[in-house]
């Protein structure tokens, strides 16, 4: 590789002499490029490669090191010259462990320490102070312990020095903390000889090279070069370990800048990089270069990126810089009215750079302040067309959707956690059961009425979770069940004489879907992608089970469970497939430390989240602890805010400097979530401006439907729509759906039009089809066809309570047993669970409490319930059922219609309403006489309203008697008008106050969602 131009500053560091050197430079002024440049010159005026050290912040940048100066050299060096502190501390351990020996050495993962901690913390609650004895159990407590552990080791404090300042500063956790890390590195020592956590490894590394001259000297001659890049994030350690290879002037150079260290909450120090010049010095301050070129962020983005950096205190020579970049950039700030505009605008943004300016996927980044808005994210974006990557090692083992099944399987098998019939729906809608939420609610169906045909009174709930879990239940025959009843069977067959790894080897082979995810990850593509993938995590999670039972060889399923669902990080011996090519990274601000991109997108930049302000310090004070040994005091709440808000700032900062050519900041602005204060930082216009609409989303279905828009506009002119045109058919020659006309549903001739009844054929009718009419035909036209609404519960639950009410009647029910019926009835019902069961329960409930003190209070006598009524005039034939008929004192014939809608009409819709008038009518002519002996007078009609009520009593709306009517036989002249209409082939669409629920509005031409759009 041929060497990049430099700057002259870049230069004087690879021309520095010998001695340490501190290079300070804001983000994109390559120090990378100059320590890389640096190892270049040394190696080529002589230097044997494998005395040259570089060390970096974490095993990426340590990677990407590493492949930089093989390029540079044209060779590949033996040793690898970059590394991590730890890993380099490592090395030195396990060399001198070979030396003397002894086994080599082990590091610790996080999840091992916190499970031994939390298994010592079980067993020994006496030394901790009463009030914290609640929490010891608890897994946070384990977690904030081994926190405060590694930050003590990491700043050299023993457990002496711990207990110590705890009774200095009246603070006896630190006190308890103290005794338990004497006792616990007693038991690491013992339960795992040569096993170190990261903090003690580079630590150790450190004491070992004190306790042996030999070997540090030796080291020290080995090291003739030693480059530490970023050194903003360096930690106390790695400081003293420096100081023990490097001491006396020796060539030690360390590049960072102390604007973006944003690793604190790690361990990091960000002023070791300001100390360096007095702590490495040599007979005065070590040496300085100061970077004064920007290579990465053109002027715009440089300009903003300084006025962020302007705010943050402390030295700020290494803030002025020139951009050596020839484009402006481009650099927007943008205020959206809601969450989904925000995510409209950046999916619109992202995909106009993709297809105007040729920016590959892969070249482009969102980031975000808080890990938990990324999954929302992703999923937001991909529903507008970007593609969007998943980083394998960005997220734990557990937290992939096939190791989390394999591990939720796992513990129901071993009784770990209980089987419910939640659990068992996720599995059976996971990837190794395999349905779709229809799928399931089919075998759900099916499950509940071969359960009632053999007489069973089970819910469907109850038998889905024995037929899957239970195994005495007999196999239904049903192949959707049977992929998922196979895993637990074989897993419980495994467990008793296999370790973890067996079981879940076991189960996974009775899983069968190994050679279809093999094929799909061969076929490539978005599905081979998720294939690969997932076939990785797999791979991650029984490599993860056989160092447990290596390392733990007591342990059982439910600490390895345990062990697992704990990491919080990705597991360090596992780290996933590199990230798609052709795909946008979604991450953390924190996660783009190092990397950069074509376009970045900073997303919710929201007062209270960003800066996030909030005091983050631990129960047992890790916060407070490290600040007193950085500071020698407690600082004041002032300073922690201050400290607090730099930190976020400097994020921010780390953020808006990873674009190369493009960014956008993003926030909403709707009265409830404002703006940050930062991004007055970079426009300090932003908060007078109102929030914009969201950017035009490029997609091919969009494309389309504007070109076929501006065909068939008459205001286009001719040329762009002979352009639009011209476009069109392109598209269409390459198969675009939607593109040719012969797609365009609104073209498509008249299938049929003639009269929807054959002449000789009388309309048949039920009294509310002539209702529906009256409100809308085409309404109920297109109701008649099959436009219905989805997933009809509330029709379910209707018919439940209307079917309550005429058992009630029909078989003399006492309340007692109407309440028993109920309940049986339910049952049957796929209600669901959750809060929205709850809530439909509670409803229903207050409907047959309402139903029943209605049938109590009623004075008139019943007839009969669900009553058929058939009556014919002309060539009308109206049909139907009348929920109940009930006879006056008077003698007169009333008919009840039960309603179950939350609304009732008012009240002289009542009095008008045609399906009540239509019943009327035909008591009149005589179509009850199943019920009513001889001649019966209509007394009027009642619409009682169970569920349009807020009290513990009906609604009633009454219908007075037709005889009471100016026309008695109006019902009539309704029933031949809707006869004649129904007939016709001409169905007009008439908007009425139900337009909003309606469920065809979509094909409705009355409105603009179902307008044609062509002409
Ligand atoms: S939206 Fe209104 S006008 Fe259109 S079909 Fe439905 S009820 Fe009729």
């Amino acid at each position: 590789m041929a060497r990049p131009r430099l700057d002259p500053a870049q230069q004087a560091v690879v021309s520095h002499p010998a001695g340490p050197l501190v290079v300070l430079g804001g983000p994109g002024s390559g120090k990378t490029t100059a320590l890389v440049e640096l190892a270049a010159h040394r190696v080529t005026s002589g230097l044997d490669p494998s005395r040259l050290l570089l060390l970096a912040p974490s095993r990426r940048s340590a990677a990407l090191l590493r492949d930089r100066v093989a390029a540079r050299l044209g060779r590949i060096v033996r040793e690898p010259v970059a590394r991590t502190a730890h890993s380099y501390a490592f090395g030195l351990l396990r060399q001198d462990a070979v030396r003397r020996g002894l086994p080599a050495p082990r590091l610790l993962s996080g999840a091992e320490q916190e499970l031994m901690i939390a298994e010592m913390l079980g067993s020994d609650a006496a030394r901790w102070p009463a009030d914290a004895r609640a929490a010891l159990r608890t897994r946070s407590f384990a977690g904030q312990l081994r926190d405060l552990l590694l930050r003590a080791e990491e700043r050299g404090l023993g457990p002496d020095d711990l207990a110590e300042l705890g009774r200095r500063h009246d603070r006896p956790l630190w006190v308890a903390a103290a005794a338990f890390a004497a006792e616990y590195l007693g038991v690491t020592a013992l339960a795992h000889p040569g096993a170190y956590d990261p903090a003690e490894l580079v630590r150790a590394a450190t004491d070992l090279l004190r306790a042996d001259p030999v070997l540090r000297d030796e080291e020290r001659s080995r090291r003739a070069l030693v480059l530490v890049d970023d050194y903003s994030e360096a930690d106390p350690a790695l400081v003293d370990l420096l100081g023990e290879l490097a001491d006396g002037g020796r060539d030690l150079v360390v590049a960072g800048d102390p604007d973006t260290s944003v690793f604190g909450f790690r361990g990091a120090d960000g002023r070791a990089l300001l100390r360096f010049r007095e702590q490495f010095g040599h007979g005065g301050p070590a040496a300085e270069v100061v970077l004064g070129h920007n290579h990465r962020l053109p002027a715009a983005l440089l300009e903003v990126a300084g006025r962020v950096a302007r705010r943050l205190g402390g030295p700020a020579g290494h803030r002025t810089m020139r951009s050596t970049r020839s484009d402006a950039g481009q650099v927007e700030v943008a205020l959206l009215a809601g969450r989904s505009d925000e995510v409209a605008h950046v999916a619109a943004h992202l995909r106009a750079r993709h297809l105007r300016h040729g920016v590959p996927w892969h070249e482009m980044a969102v980031l975000a302040r808080s890990a938990a808005d990324l999954a929302g994210l992703r999923r937001a974006l991909a529903r507008h067309e970007v593609p969007v990557a998943q980083r394998s090692d960005e997220v734990a083992l557990w937290q992939h959707t096939p190791v989390r099944a394999l591990l939720d399987l796992l513990a129901v098998v071993t009784g770990r956690d209980r089987a419910t019939p939640e659990r068992v729906a996720d599995l059976l809608q996971g990837p190794f059961g395999g349905l779709d939420p229809v799928r399931l609610a089919g075998v759900r169906r099916r499950l509940l009425e071969r359960e009632r045909a053999a007489g069973g009174s089970r819910s469907a709930d109850e038998v889905l979770l024995a037929v899957v879990c239970d195994p005495g239940e007999t196999e239904p025959d049903d192949e959707h069940l049977r992929p998922l009843r196979r895993v637990l069977r074989a897993g419980r067959r495994a467990l008793p004489h296999g370790s973890v790894e067996q079981t879940l080897w076991t189960m996974w082979d009775a899983a069968a879907v190994a050679e279809r995810w093999r094929r799909d990850a061969l076929a490539g593509g978005p599905d081979g992608a998720a294939a690969d993938r997932d076939l990785d995590a797999v791979l991650g999670l029984f490599e993860a089970a056989a160092a447990f039972t290596d390392r733990l060889p007591g342990a059982g399923p439910s600490e390895f469970l345990d062990h697992v669902r704990a990491q919080q990080i990705p597991s360090p011996g596992w780290s996933g497939t590199a990230p798609e090519r052709e795909a946008v990274s979604v991450l953390t601000a924190h996660a783009a430390k190092d990397r950069e991109w074509d376009t970045v997108v900073v997303v919710r930049v929201q007062d209270q989240l960003w800066p996030d302000l909030r005091r983050r310090d631990t129960v047992l004070g890790t916060g407070a602890l490290v600040d007193l040994l950085d500071m020698r005091r407690l600082p004041s709440s002032a300073e922690q805010v201050s400290a607090l808000l730099a930190a976020e700032r400097r994020l921010f900062l780390l953020a808006v400097t990873r674009a190369r050519a493009s960014l956008l900041v993003t926030a909403v602005d709707d009265g409830e979530d404002r703006p940050s204060r930062f991004l007055a930082d970079l426009d300090p216009e932003v908060g007078t401006t109102r929030p914009r609409e969201p950017g035009r989303l490029l997609t091919l279905p969009r494309m389309v439907a504007e070109l076929r828009a501006a065909v068939c506009d008459p205001a286009v002119d001719d040329d762009a729509r002979h352009d639009a045109a011209a476009l069109l058919d392109r598209l269409a020659s390459v198969g675009v759906l939607g593109a040719h006309p012969d797609e365009w549903y609104g073209l498509a001739p008249t299938s049929d039009s003639g009269p929807l009844v054959e002449p000789d054929e009388p309309v048949r009718l039920s009294p509310s089809q002539v209702e529906g009419y009256l409100r809308c035909p085409l309404r109920w036209l297109l109701q008649r066809g099959g436009g219905q609404q989805a997933g009809a519960l509330r029709a379910e639950i209707g018919s439940l309570v209307h079917r309550l009410a005429q058992e009630t009647a029909a078989d003399d029910l006492t309340p007692a047993q109407v309440w028993q019926r109920y309940e049986q009835l339910w049952g049957e019902l796929d209600v669901g669970r959750g809060w929205v069961a709850r809530r439909e329960r509670a409803r229903v409930d207050a409907m047959v409490t309402r139903l029943l003190a209605w049938l109590e209070s009623s004075p008139r006598r019943h007839l009969g319930s669900e009553v058929e009524v058939q009556v014919r005039i002309d060539d009308v034939v109206v049909a139907g059922r009348v929920d109940r008929v009930e006879r006056d004192t008077d003698g007169s014939v009333v008919v009840v219609d039960f309603k179950t809608g939350a609304s009732a009409p008012s009240r002289a819709e009542a009095a008008a309403n045609p399906q009540l008038a239509v019943y009327q009518w035909a008591v009149g002519q005589g179509a009850l006489r199943s019920v009513v002996d001889g001649e019966a007078a209509s007394g009027g009609a009642v619409l009682v309203h169970l569920g349009a009520s807020s009290g513990p009593t009906a609604k009633e709306q009454w219908q007075p008697s037709l005889e009471e009517a100016e026309d008695p036989g109006w019902p009539a002249g309704l029933v031949r008008e809707v006869g004649a209409g129904a007939r016709g082939s001409v169905f007009a669409a008439l908007v009425n106050a139900s337009c909003p629920a309606c469920p065809v509005r979509t094909s409705c031409p009355a409105h603009p969602e179902g307008r044609r759009v062509t002409p």
